[in-house]
């Protein structure tokens, strides 16, 4: 039986979001959407995002690190939020193992919410219908994109190439290989929820800053050195300086 996911390189993601707003564009046009938006452009805006990147520090300044963490739906191979459902809405396919929502049978009761222990679920506040993250059920299977477009909006959009997409159960995909190889490993497996989406641990580094390093050498903002211009000699820099 095949189970779709996504593996995500926990070294190489930037945290620059590039997923979110392409995972947003696709899919709020898409057979998803609409997600809304709540004041888009005030103070605290918010609205209905599928995939969403937490960043955090781990350890101390100047010795610490940034992580970031991207998360949507882990599409879990058996997952809490579809027997809590009371209408049938929440639903996992058994062709691919995408875990989807029913809209018009949604009541917007959250049980789901409360089930997935991962935070997935987002309540849209203007249709009061449940969504996340449909691994782009909408574009994986669209004969008419050329077979190279064929992937979640996400996956298509990381500039780093941090997501991996594929059958976690075909030994052979990139996605089993990756987990083979680099150590890929499922959130919180204790649930017993077995999430098909894994992550790729970061590689333990040791970085050590030194305080003379805190310093940019090129500070543009420093007044007591000059750098050439492009194209100007130390003599015209004089002159300029003369006018
Ligand atoms: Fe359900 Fe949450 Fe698992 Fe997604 S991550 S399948 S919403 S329990
Ligand atoms: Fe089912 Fe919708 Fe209630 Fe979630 S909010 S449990 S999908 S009816």
């Amino acid at each position: 039986m095949t189970q779709l996911a996504l593996v995500i390189d926990l070294n190489v993601c930037v945290g620059c979001h590039a997923c979110v707003t392409s995972c947003k564009e696709w899919n709020t046009s898409g057979s998803a959407g609409p997600l809304c938006d709540e004041n888009a452009y005030g103070q605290n805006p918010t609205g209905t995002f599928f995939n969403r990147v937490q960043t955090f520090e781990v350890g101390e300044f100047p010795n610490s690190e940034t992580v970031h963490f991207p998360k949507s739906c882990l599409h879990c191979e058996d997952p809490p939020c579809v027997p809590v459902c009371p209408t049938g809405a929440s639903y996992k396919r058994k062709e691919d193992g995408i875990v989807l929502v029913d809209y018009d049978k949604c009541i917007g009761c959250e049980y789901c919410t409360w089930a997935c222990p991962y935070g997935a679920r987002e309540i849209d506040e203007k249709q009061q219908v449940m969504k996340k993250c449909t691994l782009c059920v909408d574009r994986i299977y669209d004969q008419t994109l050329p077979e190279r477009d064929r992937k979640p909006a996400c996956v298509k959009a990381c500039p780093t190439s941090a997501r991996l997409f594929g059958d976690v159960h075909d030994p052979e995909s990139v996605v089993s290989q990756a987990i083979r190889e680099d150590g890929g490993y499922q959130l919180m497996p204790e649930w017993g929820t077995h999430p098909a989406n894994h992550y790729l641990p970061r590689r333990k580094t040791k970085l050590k800053i030194h305080a003379d390093e805190l310093e940019r050498a090129d500070n543009p903002l420093k007044l007591d050195h000059q750098l050439p211009m492009p194209g100007k000699d130390e003599s015209s820099m004089d002159d300029a300086s003369a006018w």
